[in-house]
């Protein structure tokens, strides 16, 4: 009897490791590398507790839900975004592009490139400025709801990519590197529906350090 009941203990203590590694294994909201207003006037307080901390927290929760049981439930980002599709895809998708979104922002950013990431600009766009130019006109013309990305092939060229909803150009073989988010949600409080203006001013909070790393 003794050792019937302490197998059974075993068992039941073995399953809570079980679910103790599940839960580690889940996605967590990025942190944030400044504060919430750190960011103004560019982006306010309001929008970065709202963007981050409701919508991209919804989209972590969601994704936790939605894998459990699933094959995706151990995969990495990356590779959750290029296997999956419907609801699963969205919100996987919504999280890695958030998640590159707020951590390439810096209260010290704005300035230029440098490097070899400012000679790939160079190359593939001509100048910094017209890779600017083209990059905000990607984002104007976005109809929608979705995503600017500057992104970099193996070889390192870079092309500027839009993505419709929760679109990452990982699902073209591509590595992004600096992300602009055009949902309205990123920019309504503050810029209503003047996207242009909001693109315009996100030069100034690039981390371009962080993006120089992704290439
Ligand atoms: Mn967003």
């Amino acid at each position: 009897m003794i050792s019937l009941f302490l197998s059974v203990v075993l068992i039941l203590s073995n399953g809570q490791t079980t679910v103790k590694k599940e839960k580690s294994m889940s996605f967590e909201l990025v942190k944030l590398p400044y504060t919430a207003e750190g960011l103004e006037p560019v982006i306010s307080k309001q929008t970065i507790e709202l963007h981050h901390g409701k919508h991209l927290q919804t989209y972590v929760n969601n994704l936790n839900n939605l894998i459990q049981g699933t094959q995706f439930e151990n995969l990495s980002l990356e590779v959750i975004v290029k296997k999956s599709d419907g609801a699963i895809f969205n919100n996987a998708g919504q999280v890695l592009n958030h998640n590159l979104y707020f951590t390439q922002f810096s209260p010290l950013g704005g300035g230029v490139p440098s490097g070899k990431l400012a000679e790939a600009i160079h190359v593939a766009f001509g100048s910094f400025e017209n890779f600017q130019k083209e990059f905000e006109t990607a984002g104007t013309s976005l109809f929608g709801s979705g995503w600017v990305w500057l992104a970099k092939d193996n070889d390192g060229k870079l092309s500027i990519t839009k993505e419709t909803n929760a679109g990452n150009p990982v699902t073209k073989g591509l590595t992004p590197l600096l992300g602009f988010d055009v949902w309205e949600h990123a920019y309504y409080v503050d810029y209503q529906n003047r996207r242009a203006d909001h693109l315009k001013s996100l030069w100034k909070i690039i981390d371009w350090s962080v993006v120089e790393k992704r290439y």
